[in-house]
This record gives C-alpha cells, sequence and structure tokens, in this order.
C-alpha cells in the first residue's frame, strides 16, 4: 500500500483508539507511526496496544512503527488540604521537605533532587505555568519564593524549573520498569521525555542497545543548550512544544521549532514535530484555519513527521483528524513553492561516499523524469543519507531487516518494503524493478533509479547507482535510454 505523501503521520494511543479495529481504521486513514504514551499506559494496555498494530500491519503486509514514549523525570507538589490552595500574587511561599499537607503558604515537595539544584533567582513554573514563582531564598529543607504569578494550586499538579539544571539522570525508577517492558515488547522507537543533556541519551542508549531506536523529546531550556550533541547522540529529535513552551516563552516556540528542524534535517535524524497541532479537532469534526497552517508550516519546513496526541488519544474525531494532516500534507506538497521552500533549507552533503551517491541520486531525480528511487538498505543509513536530500521522488526502501523497515517508518519519503539482499548485480536490477511496478511505485515504460551498497551483507558502502526503465510486466527493459 502507498502513501501519496512524504511527510509521515504519527498519532497517539489511548482509551478513544484502543480497539484493533478502530487502529486499523487509523492506519488506513493514513498514520505510519503509532504512540504509546507510557505516562497513561498501564503495562499491559501497552501490551495489548503492540500486539493490535502488530496485527494490522501483518494484515496489511506494510511496516508499521510503534514509538514507546517514556514519562521521563516529572516533578509534582504534594498534597493540599482540601485538595487544593490559593495562592496570592506578590505573596511569599515555601516548598518544604518536610511532609505536612499545603497551605496557602507552603507545600510540600517530594523531590530532593529540586532542593539540590535550585538557586535564588530560579523561576518556578506551576501547572503548566499557570502559576509562576521566583525563589529568593534556599536551605537545606526550604525554598522560598515571591509569587509573581498566583492562583489556585491543586494537589500533585506539576512543578518546571526553566533555569535550573537537575542533578538527575534521563530515567526514573517507573521510567526503568517501563522501558524493560517495552524493550521486551520489541517496540521500534523510544522516546525520551525531558532530557537535558546528550549524556541523558548515552545514558539510556547504554541499556537499550540497537534495541530500538531513540527519539529525544526536546522541551527544555537545558536541551536547547545542547541541541547539537542532543541530535548527534540521537536517532531522532521530537519537537515537543507543549512542554517547551511552559519551559520557555511560548512566542519563541515557532523559531525554536525552525532551529531543531533544520538542525536535525542537516545531521540526517528524522524530526517529530508534536502537540496542539489540530488541537480543537479533540471535539470539533473540523480544525481551525490557524491549525491548518501550523501544520502545513512543519510539512514546508521539511520536518519528517507531524504527531497528533490528545485529537487521536482521547478525541472525537481521531480519524478525521488523520485524514485531515493526510490532506494538508498533499496539499502542501504538491504546492508550487513547495520544492523551493523545501531545498532552501537544505545543507551540503558530508564528504563521505555515501552523501556524494545521495546528493548525486537528488540530481538525477531533478534531471531524468524517472518514477522513484529504490534503496537497498540494510541498516537504514543509505536511505537516511538519500532521504536527507529531500529529492522530489517516492523513496523505496528494500531491506532484509524487518526492524529497520519499522524504523524507516517514521523518516520522510520512505516507504520500505521487506525482501531478501539479491544475489548478483541482475537480480537487483530485476527485483527493484519488480517490486516498485507490484507496489505500484512505477508503470510500465517509466523508470526507477537504484542505490545499494554492493556487494550485499557488507553495510555502510552505498556505492553504486543504477537507472533501469520497466517493460508491461514489470521486469527491466534492456537497453538504458
Ligand atoms: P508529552 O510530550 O505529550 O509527553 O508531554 C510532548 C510535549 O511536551 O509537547
Ligand atoms: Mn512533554
Amino acid at each position: 500500500m502507498r502513501r501519496q505523501r512524504r511527510v509521515k503521520v504519527v498519532a497517539t494511543l489511548g482509551p478513544a483508539t484502543s480497539a484493533t479495529e478502530i487502529i486499523e481504521r487509523l492506519f488506513l486513514a493514513g498514520v505510519d507511526v503509532f504512540r504509546i504514551n507510557m505516562s497513561h499506559s498501564s503495562h499491559d494496555t501497552a501490551r495489548a496496544l503492540l500486539n493490535s498494530v502488530r496485527w494490522v500491519a501483518k494484515r496489511h503486509r506494510h511496516p508499521i512503527g510503534v514509538l514507546a514514549d517514556i514519562q521521563g523525570p516529572k516533578f509534582r507538589v504534594g498534597e493540599f488540604t482540601g485538595g487544593r490552595a490559593f495562592v496570592n500574587d506578590g505573596a511569599t511561599f515555601r516548598f518544604e521537605r518536610a511532609e505536612k499537607p499545603g497551605s496557602s503558604e507552603s507545600v510540600h515537595l517530594p523531590h530532593p533532587q529540586i532542593f539540590a539544584g535550585v538557586e535564588p533567582g530560579h523561576m518556578l513554573l506551576l501547572d503548566d505555568g499557570k502559576l509562576r514563582m521566583r525563589v529568593t531564598e534556599k536551605t537545606k529543607d526550604v525554598i522560598t519564593a515571591e509569587v509573581i504569578v498566583g492562583g489556585s494550586l491543586g494537589s500533585r499538579k506539576g512543578i518546571s524549573l526553566p533555569d535550573t539544571l537537575l542533578p538527575i539522570g534521563p530515567l526514573t525508577e517507573k521510567d526503568r520498569a517501563d522501558l524493560a517492558h517495552v524493550l521486551k515488547l520489541g517496540v521500534d522507537w523510544i522516546a525520551l521525555s525531558f532530557i537535558q543533556r546528550a549524556e541523558d541519551v548515552l545514558q539510556v542508549r547504554e541499556i537499550v542497545g540497537d534495541r530500538a531506536a531513540l527519539l529525544s523529546k526536546i522541551e527544555k531550556p537545558s536541551a536547547i543548550s545542547d541541541l547539537d550533541a542532543i541530535i548527534a547522540a540521537s536517532d531522532g529529535i521530537m519537537v515537543a512544544r507543549g512542554d517547551l513552551g511552559v519551559e520557555m516563552p511560548v512566542e519563541r516556540v515557532p523559531g525554536l521549532q525552525k532551529q531543531i528542524t533544520r538542525k536535525a534535517r542537516a545531521a540526517g535524524k528524522p524530526v517529530v514535530v508534536a502537540t496542539q497541532m489540530l488541537e480543537s479537532m479533540i471535539s470539533s469534526p473540523v480544525p481551525t484555519r490557524a491549525e491548518v497552517s501550523d501544520v502545513a508550516t512543519a510539512v514546508f519546513d521539511g520536518a519528517d513527521a507531524v504527531m497528533l496526541s490528545a485529537e487521536s488519544a482521547i478525541g472525537q474525531f481521531p480519524t478525521e483528524a488523520i485524514q485531515m494532516m493526510d490532506r494538508i500534507a498533499i496539499e502542501v506538497e504538491s504546492d508550487p513553492s513547495y520544492d523551493a521552500i523545501i531545498h532552501a533549507t537544505r545543507t551540503a552533503p558530508q564528504p563521505t561516499g555515501a552523501d556524494a551517491i545521495a546528493a548525486a541520486v537528488h540530481a538525477i531525480a531533478d534531471t531524468v523524469k524517472l518514477s522513484a528511487i529504490v534503496c537497498y538498505t540494510a541498516t537504514g543509513s543509505t536511505a537516511l543519507r538519500v532521504t536527507r536530500e529531500r529529492p522530489g521522488l517516492p523513496i523505496m526502501g528494500l531491506t532484509p531487516i524487518e526492524s529497520t523497515a519499522r524504523r524507516l517508518s517514521l523518516v520522510w519519503g520512505i516507504q520500505s518494503v521487506m525482501t531478501a539482499d539479491p544475489a548478483t548485480l541482475t537480480d537487483m536490477v530485476s527485483k527493484a524493478c519488480r517490486i516498485a511496478f507490484d507496489e505500484g511505485f512505477v508503470q510500465p515504460n517509466n523508470g526507477v533509479l537504484i542505490t545499494a551498497g554492493v556487494p550485499f551483507g557488507s553495510p555502510g558502502a552505498t556505492n553504486m547507482i543504477r537507472i533501469a526503465f520497466v517493460d508491461e510486466h514489470g521486469a527491466p527493459i534492456a537497453e538504458v535510454r
């Protein structure tokens, strides 16, 4: 089954979309990768969702990616007497290590790491930034703060510290258990929340090895400061605009989105734009014009994927939201200005054989009228370098490795098909033609561009390009025209 767009769609599963038939419907509507949010899913739920996705993938013989999103270190205040308290603007408020019920003057804070990291002058944001305070004093047991924006604060509401580099790793106890579980289930991508530095990613890599690819969520100022190293350490990046817009002034998010997208693209790592893309579709069958424009912007920026969160997890119109993303993407990608915009943000190839081949593939695709690029790829690295160029043709990834096919489902333009490595060069050409023909990527008398690293089975060496034309039976035509 062939998609008509190059940007990918990620949809979060949740109570509204946990039945297998619904997951199948969402896949048919356009979902390329399903996200399981471990902040809200039990181990049993995660297993059931994964099994459903695998069943749908098998039934439609189409690789579908599964992304498990790990909650990460999220901090919360303690309990208030009566469930909440009103905190006045300009008041003094205390966070205490001592465990006692909160009031309009103080609350318990059950995180010693915050006491270790915070300094006078740092901002404290509560309940997704609805309340704001500035630290005036800190002792071993009490943080005193001046309330800048007050309001009603409930028990167990979140607290974030945008200015504080916290002495914590990327995983809590819960995260470690969740990670072990989803690795055992065999998910394809792991998303890491609230990471602060590249070291956090490397630490998780120690545990994960090559069992799954790592997607780093950029949602903290400290992660922005270490962005280049985080991108280098990760397999992919998420612009997590929800928490990013809490920890940073919300008006900075659009510029940061562009910067992160551009850097990830330059590195050849897939980048996902996430959160509130079609927010109003949680309860409305049609989006706002601003939301349509937001999805379009991500597509024009050359993001690899756009993501739905609550829209598909708990919304009333999950299928409509996916169809809407699909339609926006198809329209943008066929807009006359699309090619020029997407190539204006392209960066030069690295001085490697793989990048030279990828740039040549791009140039050939612009020169000869062909129908598709067929990339033989074992680890996915050849396909990633080719797609980094954002060439103007569909890209087929042919791979003998199922996990490669599934991981590539997140990546711009690549549609993977599982196949054994060809034995000879002749076999390589005829197989590429046959699969492109059978999957509807090429019509008789049209051609494909084939890239591979030969000999097969020695990964890392993309070293050849072939052009082949296809006859009415899907076999290669002997002469090159
Ligand atoms: P979340 O991450 O949905 O897990 O919070 C995305 C974001 O913060 O935007
Ligand atoms: Mn988040």
